[in-house]
């Protein structure tokens, strides 16, 4: 940029002067430092005895290192005191006019003198513009040091905020969980059942509270000491939370005391199982300082709606059914009382009363005996298990059986009966019966296991039973499934030396062909062919299929189920080999079956006559 200078050599030009103002305000007017610089250097440098014009902001550029070490003298840093740009000589032909502030300096204009004269005039309006330069940056500096505190402030007030969160949620937490397993407390269960109690009802679910208290649990801590009572609770929360879902909630509301709650249930029987599965889980030995240590637990269990609709009442009246379960000798489920007769609380405590009742010598066995039809005489008798349980009566198996076989408890409950009968087969042997056959029922859930071999070859010694006195009774249904399996285990068994029969045969829709290569010795028609045998044509015509079926394979035919002598004649007339039913003789406890095995079979069919 030029300047014109006026012509009046003496005194200071109106043009350039009224320029200097111009440039004063225009100072003002630009956004940032670097082109600020740009154009004050260009609008100056033709002010009149100015040979170099050089504006140095401190951090946007830096002078050479000649006039660095120059401009070093005229960094003053004012302290307290107003701006004064003063102006200095840095060299006989170098002026220099800082800009400061308080406690800081900020640049300066630095003119290389050509002509000291012509310059003199308009050396304050210089100034002035180095000022208003200076006022401009310390603005600009100022506000950018309110823009970073104001960013630290928001960073700090981010971070407190944050810690505040942080320890809230702490404190929530602790507030809502027990410390020792991290399980919700009492509060939050309360809260999380009141949800469940409220969705329950929108949705028309159930919702099951169970309350969990471990038995002699005290023991454990005055035995093996705290730190052992803790690490115990602590696997026990682990292993019951295992059992639930995600929408389930186990927590811990007392020393030794737990609620789970199932929500979102459609029906109580489902949840029956997880129940068992919890006693069961608890009752896993617990390695503790070195010893196998075995708690057991007692629950209790309410359901919403049945037994109310309100949080706290259901938690007590879960407690309530919980002291029951103490009351009946620990270690298994009680219901509330209006759940009580529900089918699935009976189960429940079918259940844990069938575990002990093995051991305390409740299961009996009665026998029925079979008839061969050909010499009319008895051969052998069916094991059939009763259960003498001490409320309840004498139970028949159909009220047990499926409960042991969902429970696994089949495999205990098969070999004692299969012990039992062996050795009472043994018994008869030697009171002079001979000939005659056992027959054991095996579940299919036993012959899922390898484990039946080595048992029945383990009984077999044990009793010093013949093996060929021993037949294993395999329904139809539990060989079908598996059929490759079965077939293979089965000619295990056979290796043994006993005789395998297909029980209900009928019933289990399993197609002739698959068993022609089976390893069986007779097949059962099932009662219900049997019962119709005489009225319904459909009827006959499977049991005499089954008959000449059997016959060609080379097994033997047994009838189950005969009431009357009119199915005997008829079973008869078709081949038929053996007869077992009401007709002949009910399931009898053991000591009624020598006397009945003696007798000469169906009186009609005795040369005598009746
Ligand atoms: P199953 O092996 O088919 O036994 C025959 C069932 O028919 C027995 O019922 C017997 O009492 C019944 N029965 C015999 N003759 C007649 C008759 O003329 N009319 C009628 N209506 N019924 C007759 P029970 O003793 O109730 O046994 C039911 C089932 O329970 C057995 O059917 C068997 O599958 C199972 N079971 C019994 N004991 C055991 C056992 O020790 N282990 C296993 N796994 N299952 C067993
Ligand atoms: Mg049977
Ligand atoms: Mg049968």
């Amino acid at each position: 940029m030029d300047i014109q200078a006026s012509a009046d050599a003496n005194g200071p030009s109106a043009a350039v002067l009224g320029r200097l103002l111009v440039i004063q305000q225009a100072v003002d007017a630009i956004p940032d430092d670097i082109r600020m610089v740009d154009f004050v250097l260009r609008a100056l440098s033709g002010v009149p005895g100015i040979a170099d014009i050089f504006l140095h902001l401190v951090g946007v550029n830096e002078p050479d290192p000649q006039l660095a070490a120059l401009l070093e003298r005229c960094a003053t840093v004012i302290p307290d005191q107003p701006t004064h740009n003063l102006l200095r000589e840095l060299g006989p032909d170098i002026q220099c006019f800082p800009m400061d502030t308080p406690g800081q300096h900020l640049g300066c204009l630095v003119v290389f003198v050509g002509d000291k004269q012509a310059l003199q005039p308009y050396l304050p309006f210089l100034s002035n513009i180095s000022s208003t330069i200076n006022r401009v940056l310390a603005s600009r500096r100022y506000q950018l040091r309110l823009a970073q505190l104001n960013e630290e402030l928001r960073e700090a007030r981010d971070q407190l905020e944050m810690r505040v969160a942080e320890r809230t949620r702490e404190l929530e937490y602790r507030a809502t969980h027990d410390p020792a397993t991290g399980l919700p407390n009492r509060a939050l269960l309360i809260d999380r059942l009141q949800n469940a109690i409220v969705d329950a009802r929108r949705e028309g679910h159930l919702v099951a509270v169970v309350y969990l208290d471990l038995d002699s649990f005290s023991f454990m801590n005055t035995g093996l000491g705290n730190d052992c009572g803790d690490a115990f609770l602590v696997e026990t929360a682990r292993r019951l939370c295992r059992l639930v879902r995600e929408s389930d909630t186990v927590a811990r509301i007392g020393s030794d005391e737990f609620v789970i709650l199932l929500a979102g249930l459609e029906n109580i029987e489902r949840s029956s199982a997880r129940l068992s599965a919890m006693l069961a889980a608890v009752r896993e030995p617990v390695a503790l300082d070195g010893k196998q240590v075995v708690v057991t637990a007692s629950i209790g269990a309410c359901v919403y709606p049945l037994d109310g609709a309100e949080a706290e009442l259901l938690l007590r009246r879960a407690n309530t059914a919980m002291h029951r379960a103490k009351a009946s000798g620990k270690d298994n489920v009680q219901f509330y009382a209006s759940t009580r007769d529900a089918p699935v609380a009976e189960r429940m405590e079918l259940e844990t009363e069938l575990r002990h009742a093995i051991g305390a010598g409740e299961l009996t066995i009665h026998y029925q005996l079979k008839l061969d039809v050909a010499a009319n005489r008895y051969v052998g008798a069916e094991a059939l298990v009763r259960w003498a349980h001490p409320k309840r009566g004498l139970l028949p198996p159909g009220r047990f059986i499926p409960i042991a076989e969902d429970s696994a408890l089949i495999v205990a409950l098969g070999e004692y009966v299969l012990r039992r009968a062996c050795l009472q087969a043994r018994l008869w042997q030697e009171a002079g019966l001979e000939g005659m056959t056992v027959a054991v029922n095996v579940a299919a859930r036993q012959l899922r296991d390898e484990r039946i071999v080595e048992t029945v070859r383990q009984v077999l010694r044990d009793t010093a039973l013949a093996p060929e006195l021993l037949e294993l009774e395999i329904t139809e249904s539990s060989i079908m499934h598996d059929l490759a399996h079965a077939s293979e285990l089965l000619h295990k068994l056979k290796g043994l030396g006993v005789k395998i029969s297909i029980d209900d045969f009928g019933t289990g829709y399993s197609s002739l062909s698959a068993l022609r290569n089976f390893p069986a010795d007779k097949l059962k028609i099932d009662r219900s062919f049997v019962h119709e045998i005489e009225t319904v044509p459909s009827a006959a015509a499977v049991a005499l299929a089954v008959i000449s079926f059997a016959r060609t394979l080379g097994m033997r035919v047994n009838a189950e189920g005969v009431e009357t002598l009119g199915q005997a004649q008829c079973l008869k007339k078709h081949g038929c080999d053996e007869l077992q039913g009401f007709l002949l003789a009910r399931p009898v406890p053991p000591e009624q079956v020598p006397a009945l095995f003696r007798q000469p079979g169906l009186a009609e069919w005795n040369p005598a006559g009746p």
